[in-house]
């Protein structure tokens, strides 16, 4: 038997109680160690686990280290859900309708720098091994997805105006012909730099309060209407040294490839 014990919520239960988050902490395990016990589970209980221990967290601490020392967990800036209340970032799962699942508070999207393991170096291992599980296949295909296609071309499309490329991933590089648009992610931080001071930037910032209130999931749901904007801003097609209009667009996710 394992409690998830250790973190943000039991700091802030904690602190709404006024006590040691331990005392705290450990008090409601009792409760509910006791209320297992009375409705007749039979766990070996000299097995049990916190994860708020030491003598249980040194272990993840040793193992970020590890990847740490391997160059797979490092530093980026990204978008993240944070719910102000809680004061605490939030996984997708945990945002419920644009709304926080522990306070119902509005959810924001803030651009952090955080930590992140370099789970892509692992994609084929990974793809690889779900063919040697008994899962779902529904499950199997949304695992799937998640990775990722490991093999394909990354095609740097010029910007007009700039040095710099935006860098897409493709596993059809000979559709490149038919790019007659592109679409960016409202949050990718070029954005805002491009509309800023142009007759695109009220309206930019209309449509980005609207987007940042649906969540990922619901911004990539087939059954979700797709909302896109032309922001004065052109890419150049490679093959064809074509200018192509960019776009920004609800389905089209920040953090997702290169968020184009
Ligand atoms: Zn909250």
């Amino acid at each position: 038997m394992g409690y998830d014990s250790f973190g943000l919520p039991a700091e802030n239960a904690a602190i709404d109680e006024g006590v040691n988050p331990e005392e705290w902490t450990n008090l409601n395990i009792d409760i509910v160690r006791n209320q297992l016990k009375r409705i007749g589970l039979s766990y070996d209980w000299t097995r049990e686990i916190h994860s708020h221990d030491p003598n249980y967290f040194k272990w993840d601490q040793w193992f970020f280290l590890k990847m740490f020392e391997k160059d797979l967990a490092y530093r980026e800036d990204s978008y993240i859900n944070w719910c102000p209340q809680c004061a605490t970032v939030l996984a997708n799962e945990q945002v419920q309708g644009g709304h926080c699942w522990r306070c119902n508070s509005e959810v924001e999207q803030k651009f952090l720098t955080q930590w992140f393991l370099k789970i892509r170096s692992y994609a084929e291992e990974l793809l690889n091994g779900l063919n040697n599980v008994d899962w779902p296949e529904k499950v199997k295909v949304m695992q799937r997805n998640w990775i990722g296609r490991s093999e394909g071309s990354i095609i740097k499309f010029p910007i007009v105006g700039e040095e710099r490329t935006i860098d897409i991933f493709t596993t059809r590089a000979d559709t490149l012909y038919g790019v007659t648009f592109m679409v960016f992610a409202p949050e990718h931080p070029w954005v805002r730099e491009w509309v800023k001071g142009t007759e695109y930037e009220k309206d930019f910032e209309i449509f980005y309060t609207d987007v940042m209130k649906q969540n990922k999931f619901e911004r990539t749901d087939v059954e979700v209407d797709k909302k896109g904007m032309f922001i004065g801003k052109y890419a150049i097609n490679p093959m064809t040294k074509e200018k192509v209009p960019i776009y920004i667009g609800n389905f089209i996710i920040y953090e997702y490839g290169a968020g184009a």
